[in-house]
């Protein structure tokens, strides 16, 4: 059975600690490896890597560190198909959907080749009378990434490209549910020219976790994973005195009215509800059904549903297994509490016959029709193949929900009406809007984050918000021609 390592100083180790967790293929239930749980004293030595490594990558030149931000473009092109397949077998998710978060995860690295240009300063002559100021922006030092199960390729690809290209130095800390996308990439940044110690990966679990949050040599934190985990990341590691984003859970609205086309709404609310089985951060999650339109759009939802095919992401399926048992059986307790709390189950997973191993953690996808706010399917992230329909009279009504939601992460609206499109993303408190687009993932130029529990800190990731979290300025004032000689003053310094 193979053990997933940490990496280090360009090469793989197990650490001190002979803890580890098990690491199974969704689609069979066959443990497929055990991952290293590092001790304190592991992630030390993994720090003290990127400690090292810092000075020369801080100093490498720009051209030298875009070399290997477009080798390792071309590398990852190339050779994307791998990465998919390691997903799928860690994750469940289909391969086509795999490959799709490699392929949003290449544009951040994309985004990075540009560092030339996102990184230059200000300059201002004659501030005052022959005194110059420029402005730059420095890298921090050795930052840390902790990423969830669910994008084990695309979300460390959100940070570290733009970590690595400003001249940070990255320990990665991806989830122990699928840890292989993490070593598989670390090979790749080697084979692209990346200096050893400047990209290091840890393994491991809480223990690891805290040692990154109080570790001194850590200067920012980059968390995406639940609210309750984000909060305590967000908490812990500010008080370290550390920068940090922490991105939480979601409970994304889709809200349809009346005039929308109702063709595109219910394939759109099918695609965003069941795909990745509803283990994205952008998922559709309640379905909100403006006036009349409800029946008709909820039959053809239900429709359109029943043909999705659930099985083994390797074999061409359309929605794959749930990524562990016990998250299956969870999100499955959901649906047996919304139907005893009086939600019509319109469409039931339960029930699926997948195509895939009879022990694969299967879910099909389950519409969940007339959900009231008070039930535990609309309050809670579930996380699931679960789209909750919930129906109100009015668009105020629907902007209300939405804007009472502790979760601000993503929203849609569809409709024809450019008037109600404008009023939603003006008044809208959620900090990714879709017009008729249900996953409004922005591109890399633009910055991805939520609001409220979506996100603790003021950074988004990547664009230009990923620079300036990974970069410090410094602003040099200069006087070289012709210095005044006023002699001494005490008084704060003005300018004339
Ligand atoms: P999680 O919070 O369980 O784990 C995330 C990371 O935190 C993992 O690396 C894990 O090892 C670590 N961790 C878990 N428990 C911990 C603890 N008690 N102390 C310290 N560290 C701990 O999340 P998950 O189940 O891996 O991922 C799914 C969640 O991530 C969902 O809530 C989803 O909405 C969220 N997510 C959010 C975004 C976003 O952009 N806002 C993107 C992807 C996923």
């Amino acid at each position: 059975m193979q053990t997933i390592a940490h990496w280090l100083d360009g090469k793989t180790s197990t650490g001190s600690s002979t803890a580890t967790a098990p690491v199974t293929n969704p689609a069979t239930g066959v443990v497929t490896g055990q991952v290293a749980l590092a001790s304190s004293a592991d992630v030390r030595t993994v720090v003290e890597a990127a400690v090292a490594a810092f000075p020369a990558w801080r100093d490498a030149s720009l051209a030298k560190r875009t070399q290997v931000l477009f080798r390792f473009r071309e590398l990852l092109n190339e050779r994307k198909q791998e990465l998919a397949a390691i997903i799928t077998g860690e994750h469940g998710k289909v391969l086509a959907d795999a490959l799709g978060e490699v392929t949003r995860g290449l544009e951040v690295v994309e985004f990075a080749c540009g560092i030339p240009h996102l990184l230059k300063g200000a300059y201002t002559e004659n501030a005052s009378t022959k005194v110059d100021i420029f402005s730059v922006r420095q890298p921090l030092g050795p930052v840390a990434i902790i990423s969830p199960f669910n994008f084990p390729a695309m979300v460390p690809m959100w940070f570290f490209p733009v970590a690595i290209a400003a001249g940070n130095t990255v320990v990665l800390k991806p989830s122990e549910k699928d840890p292989s996308s993490s070593l598989w990439l670390a090979e790749l940044w080697q084979e692209a020219g990346l200096p050893d110690g400047v990209f290091n990966v840890v393994q491991g679990d809480k223990v690891a976790v805290d040692e990154l949050l109080e570790n001194p040599a850590i200067k920012a934190v980059s968390f995406v994973g639940s609210t309750p985990i984000a909060r305590y990341v967000y908490e812990h590691a500010t008080a370290s005195g550390k920068r940090v984003q922490a991105l939480g859970g979601a409970k994304n609205h889709m809200v349809v009215l009346p005039d929308a086309d109702l063709d595109l709404a219910a394939d759109a609310a099918v695609n965003a509800g069941f795909g990745s089985a509803g283990e994205r951060c952008m998922a559709i999650s309640a379905l909100v059904a403006v006036g009349s339109i409800a029946d008709d759009l909820v039959s053809r939802i239900a429709e359109r549903a029943k043909t999705i095919r659930t099985g083994d992401g390797a074999r061409g399926a359309d929605m794959g297994p749930l990524v562990t048992a016990a998250h299956r059986d969870k999100v499955a307790s959901y649906i047996a509490a919304g139907e005893s709390s009086g939600a019509t189950v319109v469409l039931d997973g339960r029930a699926v016959a997948a195509d895939g191993a009879a022990d694969g953690f299967w879910l099909g996808p389950t519409v969940l029709d007339h959900v009231t706010t008070d039930m535990s399917v609309y309050t809670d992230e579930i996380f699931g193949p679960v789209l909750s329909v919930v129906r109100v009279d009015s668009y105020d009504e629907a902007l209300a929900l939405i804007n009472a939601n502790p979760y601000g992460n993503g929203t849609a609206l569809f409709t024809n009406d450019g008037g109600a499109a404008r009023r939603f993303h003006n008044e809208v408190e959620v900090g990714m809007v879709g017009i008729n687009v249900p996953i409004p993932v922005p591109m890399a130029y633009y910055s991805f984050g939520g609001w409220k529990n979506s996100l603790f800190g003021d950074s988004h990731v990547h664009g230009t918000d990923g620079v300036h979290f990974f970069t410090r300025t410094k602003a040099v004032t200069t006087r070289w021609l012709d210095p005044s000689h006023g002699g001494l003053n005490l008084g704060f310094p003005q300018n004339h």
